[in-house]
């Protein structure tokens, strides 16, 4: 009975919602049965998440490739975010992390040992990722984060909300943690269904971090706080950030741009500014004219 819900757990936090997000969970847990651990896999414990890409390349079955020739260091605890026109391969170039997909050519190492060494189980345990769309199920608050480590004790729950920046909204219901949410209970808006899945991260406590940002534009008040607790589960993990919105990783340790050709240009905001190429021009387009360094 528990084994599909490992595989779910162990797949992703969350899941997008509607029919399009549908689809990508479906297109996941088709790819899953090729992505499989080899006979000799190793269990991982403790990574730090110093992530290495050497000669990585990658396409989609039947498809032209999407990575070619990708090497890329980063160092534990690093964040660095990933920009680039859409379809560049942003996304892609995280899956390939937890193993979504399997490389075509290189390989992928954490600290020094190849992903595809490891038990797949065990290197997804050390990964968290937070989508745009929050994976909710019918049931109360408490299990809701709770979904980020089975067996959490009431006090790490409720560290974790608070860290989350949700405590006090929780403790604002008039059945706290008990509040059922989902099809019949207490719908929850954007920002705090965002701040769940970061709560549900506090609980996992993963030493590498993906967060594909949201798109859709939240009230800047409710962004402000989000951005707090992003950045505060950013600290102290390897994160790869995938940034729609220039604004949000000014202070990224470092900004790899990602085009058609791979990775055009790395460096910090103001270093790739100063640069005047492709980082540049994707900040003029975004904020106009009036580059700031
Ligand atoms: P965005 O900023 O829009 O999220 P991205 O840079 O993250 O884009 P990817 O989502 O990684 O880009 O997509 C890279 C390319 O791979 C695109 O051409 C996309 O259409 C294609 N692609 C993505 N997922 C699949 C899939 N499951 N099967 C086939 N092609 C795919």
């Amino acid at each position: 009975f528990l084994k599909p819900i490992d595989k779910i757990n162990a797949l992703m936090e969350s899941y997008p919602k509607g029919m399009a997000g549908f689809k990508r969970f479906l297109q996941l847990l088709d790819t899953e049965p090729d992505v499989k651990d080899a006979p000799n896999a190793v269990p991982v414990n403790g990574l730090r998440g110093d992530i290495e890409f050497r000669n990585v390349t990658f396409s989609y079955e039947g498809h032209a490739d999407v990575l070619s020739g990708i090497n890329l260091n980063i160092r534990a605890g690093e964040t660095v975010a990933l920009v680039g026109p859409s379809g560049a391969g942003k996304s892609t170039l995280c899956s390939l992390i937890p193993r979504f997909y399997e490389v075509d050519g290189g390989d992928i190492a954490i600290d020094g040992i190849r992903i595809r060494d490891m038990q797949l189980r065990s290197l997804r345990a050390h990964i968290g990722i937070v989508q745009q769309d929050v994976f909710l199920f019918a049931g109360t608050i408490r299990e809701n984060i709770a979904y980020g480590r089975l067996g959490a004790s009431e006090e790490d729950i409720r560290d974790a909300a608070r860290r989350a920046h949700l405590l006090e909204m929780i403790e604002g219901l008039p059945e706290g943690m008990d509040t059922v949410i989902g099809e019949r209970g207490l719908k929850l808006s954007g920002g705090q269904r965002q701040r769940l899945a970061i709560a549900r991260m506090f609980l996992k406590n993963p030493p590498i971090l993906i967060l594909d940002e949201a798109t859709s534009a939240l009230d800047t008040e409710t962004e402000t706080i989000i951005q707090q607790a992003l950045t505060e589960l950013a600290h102290n993990r390897t994160t790869l950030v995938i940034a729609h919105r220039l604004a949000t990783i000014r202070h990224a340790d470092r900004i790899l741009v990602v085009n058609e050709n791979g990775i055009a240009e790395s460096g910090k905001h103001e270093e790739l500014l100063a640069k005047d190429g492709a980082y540049a021009r994707l900040h003029r387009a975004q904020f106009g004219q009036a580059v700031t360094v």
